[in-house]
């Protein structure tokens, strides 16, 4: 029975997860459970997968859960802030922590699980662009396996298991393209509601943006580079309007490996929970007759720049990566509150990067200083009014 915490229970990943072990109860058990306000979610889930303990961002909140598991007769623990994420993820019994908290948030509670020696099932993408190398060294370091959640990292995962990376020609990632490939209007009037509408998946808000302005797959870029050790330079991005081919590993001998089936995010977050075993799902067999076509297209870096300035960051390393994806969570969270214009995320992402003093010293603590500036920095931008 693999025991496993989730830190974002009540986000689109969490909730997929937890259907996914609903049905596997024979094999996997839920001990911990985080949400970051989301209490009456977190309420149904308590009752539900019965965890020996819970938390949640805000110290008020977990006093009032308290009051209420009290007042239920329900007996666990809870834990409100980045320390109750620490007690989840390090609890003895849990063997698997499952990553799916958005943002920059989850990087302290991802070290602690790492030193914890628990597995990461890892669906929080910034982490591995803010700290790649520092978490993967620390991986090998306790001896635990990071399983990619994300969909092109499983197809990636996949493809390449138990091949020698030095047998990799190159890793292509394919892009849905979001809403606006085929665009050409003014990028500069594009809607929260138009950006919000996906066309193949199904997500969270702030993923459904960097899906639009590509950031998402530049930041997936980066993710790949860490995690599968290959150099930017051989990581091709390719739109695939479809979504049916979810990545692809070309290989020395010039043979391609791909991944394929409908969009659908349980088939990765199953794979990471049960790997190396397969279990049988429920997701809708791909029938490829009735998908017709599958479409390749070069995606433009011009229109997106979000896609620059992720390949520029990786290329300059060290705390760049990191700069950029926090300039960028604050820059998307400006415009889901209409506070700035769709292309005023590259320009803050930009600025941000520009201004900032690359620290050549990768340890936690250089990650969360850097982060606490260049939030600020992305803030003082929105406030004075991009130019
Ligand atoms: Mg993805």
């Amino acid at each position: 029975m693999k025991k496993i915490t989730i830190l974002g229970s009540s986000g689109s990943i969490g909730i997929q997860a937890l259907d996914i072990i609903s049905k596997m109860k024979n094999d996997i058990c839920v001990e911990g459970l985080a949400v970051g306000s989301n209490v009456k979610i977190l309420k149904s889930q308590i009752k539900k997968f019965k965890p020996s303990a819970v938390s949640v961002n805000d110290h008020n909140d977990a006093e009032n859960l308290k009051k209420w598991c009290k007042s239920n007769n329900i007996k666990i623990d809870v834990y409100s802030g980045v320390l109750g994420l620490k007690k989840l993820v390090t609890m003895q019994k849990v063997d698997m922590v499952l990553a799916a908290i958005v943002g920059s948030i989850g990087l302290q509670s991802i070290v602690a699980a790492i030193v914890a020696k628990k597995d990461i099932a890892i669906a929080n993408k910034e982490s591995l662009v803010m700290a790649g190398n520092y978490i993967m060294s620390l991986a090998i370091k306790n001896g635990i396996s990071i399983l990619p959640v994300d969909s092109e990292h499983s197809a990636i995962f996949q493809c390449c298991d138990g091949r020698k990376r030095s047998q990799i020609k190159k890793i292509i990632l394919t892009a849905s393209g979001g809403p606006f490939y085929k665009y050409s209007k003014n990028f500069s009037n594009i809607t929260v509601d138009q950006a919000l509408e996906h066309p193949t998946w199904k997500m969270g808000k702030k993923i459904t943006i960097d899906s639009a302005t590509l950031m998402n797959k530049g930041l997936e870029a980066i993710e790949a580079s860490v995690l599968f050790g290959v150099p930017m330079d051989k990581i091709e991005i390719v739109i695939h309007p479809q979504s049916i081919v979810h990545s692809m590993v070309e290989y020395v001998d010039g043979s391609v490996m791909a991944q394929l089936s409908n969009p659908d995010m349980r088939i990765p977050i199953q794979y990471a929970l049960t790997y190396p075993e397969k279990f049988a799902s429920k997701v809708k067999p791909l029938n490829l007759v009735n998908v017709g076509k599958l479409e390749f297209y070069k995606p433009n870096f011009n229109k997106f720049p979000c896609l620059r300035l992720a390949y520029y960051s990786a290329k300059k390393g060290y705390t760049y990566p990191a700069v950029m994806n926090v300039a960028n969570e604050v820059a998307v969270d400006a415009f889901l509150k209409k506070k700035i214009k769709f292309t005023d995320i590259a320009k803050i992402v930009e600025k941000t990067i520009k201004s900032h003093k690359v620290s050549k010293k990768t340890v936690l603590g250089t990650f969360l200083k850097i982060d606490c500036w260049a939030r600020q920095y992305a803030k003082n931008l929105i406030e004075n009014g991009v130019k």
